[in-house]
């Protein structure tokens, strides 16, 4: 009986000019993320994205939305011809789906079509005394009824729909350019991911492993961490760059408590050459400030200055607890505490410096070949695309139909 599923843009629609690509791409990635569904049509207009069933049960898709970016609200709605009766029958029907003995509800009609038969008023008491002629005992209420039917009478017929369900927020993806994101195998950096996607940036994965010292499966885990992120975006772009020889030097030159702050720097370094090469605007990665010892603000600002790039931390000022939270909802907590070391566990001595000097960082690099072991880690990347198992751009585009 569902015959289409709305979903609603919120913040889009403020964004002035930028608006139509903002709504073009969303349509797109709507297009990408129900692209096993071939019978859908998707139409988008100036503030709703209309996704036409045609046959289609609309529970998974309603799932599938509820993770694209860019989206505010969704509902499930029913489109019938510009009858009375006809919006009663859906109005029922609706109702049905959600009322148990005791609940409340209430319509709430508004027209676009200023012309037809029944004010706005006049459509609200009618299908409110049919549903309470209908099911004996149901009761109005005006003021947070556990259900609202809302009744919308447009130029093409009456849509009716119950109240929404919460979209994933923030802006479409591939809306705000591209960053790379650096990602570990712990808690932090899939869900700084996460956050970057939120707002519309493309991301890449950096990952730093050491073999022999880090395991198979640590290189794994990153991999499948990014296959979490796959679902709020479309397929990722996963870089593997080898930092074996890096580390073995730093330990064996470098006095301990500068150990971390150099291995950060070259880091950092390496992600900015990959960055500029692969045409990035900002590195994202998983520091929140105070966590550890790399991130203190002294450290940060020794580690930042290899570059001038933004480097973009959307966790800096969140708790611990409140991004288990998030790494929780998005389901990477459960990946993130599966025990493979990482390079930075292993390497790490005991004590870092959490005030470290530039001065003495820069006395320190100097012992070691930073621009040939730089060199050696580009040469030896290795490149991958997860979760690209869907996507077919000529599907997209026929599934999509863009009205504005
Ligand atoms: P996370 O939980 O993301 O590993 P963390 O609290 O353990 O973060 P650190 O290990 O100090 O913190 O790392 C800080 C950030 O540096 C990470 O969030 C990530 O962005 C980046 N990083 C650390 N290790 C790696 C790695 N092996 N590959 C790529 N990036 C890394
Ligand atoms: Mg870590």
């Amino acid at each position: 009986m569902i015959t289409e599923v709305m979903a609603r843009y919120g913040e889009l629609s403020t964004k002035g000019k930028n608006r139509k690509l903002f709504i073009k791409q969303l349509g797109k990635n709507v297009a990408y993320v129900l692209n096993d569904f071939p019978a859908l049509t998707i139409k988008a207009n100036r503030d709703r994205l209309h996704i036409e069933l045609n046959g289609e049960a609309y529970e998974e898709i309603v799932d599938r939305l509820k993770k694209v970016f860019g989206i505010q609200t969704i509902s499930p709605v029913i489109k019938v011809d510009k009858t009375i009766e006809q919006a009663n029958r859906a109005a029922l029907y609706l109702l049905n789906q959600e009322y148990k003995d005791g609940k409340t509800f209430k319509i709430t009609a508004r027209r676009a079509d200023h012309d037809w038969t029944f004010e706005t008023n006049e459509v609200n008491q009618i299908i409110g005394q049919f549903i309470t002629e209908t099911i004996p005992g149901i009761k109005v209420k005006m003021k947070k009824p556990d259900i609202n039917i809302r009744v919308e009478i447009r130029l093409d017929g009456i849509f009716l729909s119950t109240d929404s369900i919460q979209g994933a927020g923030g802006l479409p993806g591939g809306t705000s350019g591209k960053g790379m994101l650096m990602i570990s195998g712990g808690i932090d950096s899939p869900v700084a991911g996460y956050y970057a996607l939120k707002r519309g940036i493309e991301l890449e994965a950096v990952h730093f492993h050491s073999p022999p010292y880090t395991s198979p499966q640590a290189l794994q885990k990153a991999k499948d961490l990014t296959g979490k992120l796959v679902e709020f975006t479309g397929p990722i772009t996963f870089i593997e760059v080898p930092f074996t020889e890096i580390q073995e030097t730093i330990k064996k030159y470098v006095p301990q408590g500068y150990v971390m702050t150099i291995t950060r720097r070259m880091m950092l370094k390496l992600t900015d050459i990959i960055r500029a090469q692969r045409s990035g605007l900002a590195i994202i990665n998983g520091e929140s400030l105070g966590q550890v010892a790399s991130q203190t603000l002294e450290s940060m600002s020794v580690i930042s200055e290899v570059t001038n790039t933004p480097v973009l931390r959307p966790l800096i000022s969140m708790d611990k607890n409140d991004i288990i939270k998030i790494a929780e909802e998005i389901d990477t907590f459960d990946l993130s505490i599966l025990p493979y070391e990482d390079c930075c566990t292993i390497f790490s001595p005991p004590k870092p410096r959490t005030k470290p000097k530039l001065s003495h960082v820069l006395e320190n690099e100097a012992k070691i070949d930073v621009e040939g072991m730089i060199e050696r880690a580009i040469a030896g990347i290795s490149i991958e695309e997860i979760g690209l198992n869907q996507s077919k751009e000529t599907e997209q585009k026929a599934l999509f139909e863009d009205l504005l």
